[in-house]
């Protein structure tokens, strides 16, 4: 029951923390990170193939508050899918 819980925000499920990937956007960058440093706004999401397939750019601007490009989503998902393998 440790630990603080948060919202996987592909399939809207929530999890301990550090059973998720945090997606940041740390100032200065130009899109969000894996990781990223503490503090400030973040996502969650599972490192599973169904949830990185199931994360739409949409959600994680929401999430995040700022608009993601597709670009930056790419980038970000080859980060993911390297941090999910690495899991
Ligand atoms: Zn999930």
């Amino acid at each position: 029951m440790a630990g603080p819980r948060r919202t996987c925000i592909a399939c809207r499920t929530q999890a301990a923390a550090g059973g998720l990937l945090r997606i940041a956007w740390p100032a200065g960058a130009d899109g969000p990170v894996v990781g990223g440093t503490p503090g400030g706004r973040g996502a969650w999401v599972h490192p599973t193939d169904d949830c990185l397939a199931a994360l739409r750019v949409e959600r994680l601007s929401r999430a995040l508050r700022r608009t993601v490009t597709a670009d930056a989503f790419a980038l970000l998902l080859d980060g993911l899918r390297r941090a999910a393998a690495d899991t």
